[in-house]
């Protein structure tokens, strides 16, 4: 029988485990075909240059794209940028708001606070506390100077679901750009830049089990007024949007893990969605005073972020080292402070100090999630009676 290997991890918003099958295919790519996809005089650019258009079609066909509309970036940070600050850079002479929600990455919160530094107005839509966003508040905030609207389709902290269908539907209707950040939701859930309305989708590839340091803005390419400022100027890549020489390993490592997601995504979505129905029911069934956070339905199958009263979620994860999970103190970024999404749902300082966000995968398996809920039931209520002995010696 094979020994389960500690710590185990369940932290897969932040970042995903590669893929094997993944790997295997970024290695020639090193080793062998290592030449410039720029290099149009010779074998080994032609064969690079044919390896980073596979993998273009990959990507595209996961999000029911054509493979012209897909431009490879460093991530989804630098996607987001692109879309943001480029649609901002061609239209802010005559447009120059933009909106976006309190619950959004910090990729696209940050970055709008710099357009603002440069005389663009955000509106900071409120959610409700599912963390859902109300399509007619995007409506009443639209007006004449809006030239984007910039909305995350899955929460990466406490997995809710948008409705972006119908806030693309208003954004169409009403001749504004339409951006959405899809990096914790491509590759887990159906996406389909159609359905959903989107002229512009950012999406990270290693949110999908594909490796770090590679991503793509999605640009629809029947919007002819659609027209990015590019960030990067250099040798014209990626038709002049993204100057630079392409990571191609990180490519094809990119095309075969949206290859992976296209088959298996289904299945994989019930799995995973079961094993975190586990961990939840398994946890509430042995303690009092936990509660999910997030939409109850409309969420991520791989996400349950969790607050446990009376419970700080760093002591918990400090005397629980063997899981790897991420707390409402530090979720989204490098600088720890309580987290901006957990206080715009509605929870109190205390609470989101009390939060714990577990991130399911491909690679997660039962046994896991058994220990798991063992492992913190045991922990929290040896914290809180240890809370309790120390509140009665006190009082
Ligand atoms: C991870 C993540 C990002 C940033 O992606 P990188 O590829 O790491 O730059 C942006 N938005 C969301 C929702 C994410 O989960």
């Amino acid at each position: 029988m094979r020994v389960m290997k500690l710590p185990i991890y369940l932290d897969n918003h932040a970042t995903t485990r590669v893929d094997p099958r993944v790997a295997e295919a970024m290695f020639p790519y090193f080793v062998e075909h290592y030449g410039n996809p720029a290099s149009k005089q010779h074998e080994f650019g032609w064969t690079a240059e044919a390896a980073v258009e596979t993998a273009r079609s990959q990507v595209a066909s996961l999000i029911g794209a054509d493979k012209g509309e897909i431009i490879f970036t460093s991530g989804a940070t630098e996607s987001i940028n692109l879309a943001l600050k480029g649609v901002a850079e061609t239209l802010g002479t005559t447009k120059n708001h933009l909106i976006t929600a309190r619950t959004e990455h910090k990729a696209v919160l940050d970055t709008c606070k710099r357009l603002e530094q440069y005389d663009f107005q955000v509106t900071y839509l409120p959610v409700d506390r599912d963390g859902t966003l109300a399509p007619d508040d995007v409506e009443a905030a639209l007006n004449e100077r809006t030239a984007l609207v910039s909305l995350m389709l899955a929460n990466n902290e406490i997995g809710t679901i948008a409705p972006v269908e119908e806030i693309g539907a208003i954004c169409r209707h009403r001749g504004v750009i339409f951006h959405t950040d899809a990096a914790q939701a491509v590759g887990k859930i159906l996406v389909d830049v159609d359905a959903l309305q989107v002229d512009l989708l950012s999406m990270s590839a290693h949110k999908m089990f594909g490796p770090k340091g590679i991503g793509a803005l999605y640009i629809r390419s029947q919007r002819p007024w659609l027209e990015l400022m590019p960030q990067i100027d250099g040798g014209g890549h990626e038709k002049g949007l993204r100057s630079g020489t392409l990571n191609v390993p990180a490519i094809v490592g990119f095309g075969k893990a949206s290859e992976i997601a296209h088959k298996e995504l289904e299945g994989e979505g019930e799995r995973v969605a079961r094993l975190r129905d586990m961990l939840v029911e398994g946890i509430m069934a042995e303690l009092d005073g936990v509660h999910l956070n997030g939409h109850p339905t409309k969420r991520l199958p791989n996400n349950a972020n969790l607050t446990f009263d009376g419970v700080n979620a760093d002591r918990l994860m400090m005397d629980m080292k063997d899981i790897a999970v991420s707390s409402g103190s530090a979720c989204s970024s490098e600088s720890p402070e309580p987290s901006h999404v957990l206080q715009a749902i509605g929870l109190s300082v205390d609470a989101v100090l009390s939060s714990l966000r577990f991130g399911l995968g491909r690679f997660t398996t039962a046994e896991e999630i058994a220990y798991a809920v063992t492992r913190v039931v045991q922990t929290v209520k040896a914290i809180r009676e240890k809370s309790s002995r120390y509140y009665v010696m006190n009082s």
